[in-house]
């Protein structure tokens, strides 16, 4: 295939940009698309651990840093990247311009650590490839209304990549890491999970909402809201541009093999995927307090992953990946609320695809597996696309991989 002219966005995760020798691995790889006529915009994250060791940095100096300057922090690192890739480019003979989020008309509100993309003014971008020159874009990162540096949230490198492949009316966006596509559960856990062909951005939602890290759950939505096709692939394979046919996984519109909803009645449920989420934090208050602890959680800036309210009271549970200063919500929580039960040590697993909540005998098997893998008892909640159990953290991957085994089986 040939690109003559037309646009494609490629992310590198830090893993594919963690060193000099891989960032020259990046530049070939961009050099390839570049030669087989199409026009490039990549979209890099920070070097290997970089924002990891930028967050421990901040917190040995200050236990909860304002936001505003966590930001100023870490949207350096995929500064780094952006420049180095820009020269690695140069050296292949191959005219590259490096830009920030700002720069390139990444609109975001103003929720520091964890904005959300308002809106994407790419002209820079567009002039620049009107030159013949590959993009080169620094993730995760955008500007506010107020002029202001914020960030996008952990892993958010991939939502700058789609939602510049929307406004740019890419042909498709290509998300680049050391995997090669989406798994059936994270192949660390679960050594016998398979990668999947495609799968539908319902299900892909619903994946990364609930403890999937391949993809960022903004850059799902959206690449569902504009239509562009997503590629997961390994940086090590040829470019999706170039070579169609390799591996990795199209997320994409629902294409009747995964994500497709089962026969009604107690026909089978499609179960796609199992994924567990390791680090979860709950609070439970008494009903008066309901009300007061919503408006805190929305003061802080938290998503919820899963709220139940019942006669008796409240219990919220949300990630704290992108909570800079989860010490201070919890001060809060204790301060504010005296009878405030807080238990930091929760996990959730949860089993992805079309009907799988509404299928008793699926609910019941997967209950079975997790009971046998020392879960008896968990509470368990049931939606459209999805079956979730919450537990014990320290039980989660066990669990993960029982419950895949009982539902997808062995290879
Ligand atoms: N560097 C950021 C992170 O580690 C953003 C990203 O990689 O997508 O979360
Ligand atoms: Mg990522």
């Amino acid at each position: 295939m040939d690109g003559s002219g037309r646009i494609v966005v490629q992310k590198y995760g830090g893993t594919s940009v963690a060193d000099p020798e891989r960032l020259r691995q990046v530049a070939e790889r961009v050099a390839r698309t570049v030669a087989d006529g199409w026009q490039v915009v990549v979209v890099v994250s920070a070097m290997g651990r970089t924002t990891d060791q930028l967050l421990a940095l901040a917190r040995e100096v200050s236990p909860s840093p304002p936001r505003r300057e966590l930001d100023m922090l870490v949207s350096t690192g995929e500064r780094v990247s952006m420049a180095l890739l820009a020269m690695a480019l140069d050296r292949l003979g191959i005219e590259a311009i490096s830009f920030t989020g700002s720069q390139s008309g990444i609109l975001t509100n103003d929720r520091h650590s964890g904005a959300r993309i308002i809106e994407v003014r790419p002209v820079r971008i567009q002039d620049e490839l009107a030159r013949g020159k590959v993009v080169i874009v620094a993730g995760f990162q955008g500007m506010s209304y107020k002029r202001e540096i914020t960030t996008l949230g952990r892993g958010g490198s991939d939502t700058t990549a789609v939602a510049l492949a929307a406004a740019l009316g890419a042909d498709h966006c290509e998300i680049c890491s050391d995997v090669d596509g989406v798994y059936s559960a994270d192949p660390r856990v679960v050594p016998e999970a398979r990668r999947l062909e495609s799968i539908g951005y319902d299900a892909m939602q619903e994946l990364a909402e609930h403890g999937a890290k391949v993809l960022h759950a903004q850059a799902v939505e959206w690449a569902r809201r504009s239509g562009i096709v997503l590629h997961a692939v390994a940086t090590r394979d040829p470019p999706k541009a170039v070579t169609p046919g390799s591996a990795g996984t199209r997320i994409g519109p629902e294409t009747g093999r995964d994500g497709q909803p089962g026969e009604p009645g107690g026909g089978e449920a499609r179960v796609v995927a199992v994924t567990g989420s390791r680090r979860l934090v709950r609070a439970r208050v008494g009903g008066a307090a309901v009300p007061a602890l919503l408006s805190l959680l929305a003061e802080e800036g938290v998503a919820l992953r899963r709220l139940h309210i019942d006669a008796a009271g409240c219990e919220a549970i949300f990630a704290p990946d992108d909570l800079p200063d989860l010490p201070r919500l919890l001060a809060a929580l204790e301060a504010r609320f005296p009878g405030c039960a807080v238990d930091e040590g929760r996990g959730e697993v949860a089993v992805i695809g079309a009907g799988v909540g509404a299928r008793p005998g699926l609910v019941a098997r997967a209950l079975a597996a997790a009971s046998a893998a020392g879960a008896a008892g968990c509470e368990c909640e049931a939606a459209p696309m999805r079956l979730s159990l919450h537990l014990d953290a320290t039980l989660v991957d066990t669990v993960t991989g029982a419950v895949h085994r009982a539902l997808l089986g062995d290879p």
